[in-house]
């Protein structure tokens, strides 16, 4: 009797990676534990689930689904701004990525979409 071919199906491989990268943005260990708390991962898709989209783009009247929880805030590590909704924000990825580098580059808003 044949045996039916096992089903390959790889499980959510491109998702795992994606929340990989969304913890090692930081490598304040502090942070990184925070971000790795099974906690954030529940509030964190929570949040996602109230405000599916970009809100950034939305104010540009773009309408693109949000994939990151960003805090408004940078917290470095302190969990009462962590923790705290009302600092969080919806960003699409690529909205998230250019938050970062201004944050990251210093010298920010030159270039400001009109
Ligand atoms: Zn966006």
């Amino acid at each position: 009797m044949p045996v039916r071919p096992p089903l390959h199906r790889p499980v959510g491989r491109r998702e795992k990676r994606e929340r990989d990268h969304d913890y090692d943005r930081t490598r304040d260990p502090v942070s990184r534990a925070l971000y790795h708390s099974k906690r954030w991962r529940t509030e964190r898709e929570a949040f996602l689930h109230e405000h599916p989209l970009c809100m950034e783009c939305q104010h540009h009247d773009v309408i693109r689904p949000a994939s990151v929880v960003d805090h408004i805030d940078p917290h470095r590590g302190d969990e009462t701004v962590f923790w705290d909704r009302n600092r969080w924000q919806a960003l699409c990825a690529s909205c998230h990525g250019r938050k970062t580098a201004v944050q990251d580059g210093g010298f920010g808003n030159a270039r400001r979409c009109s």
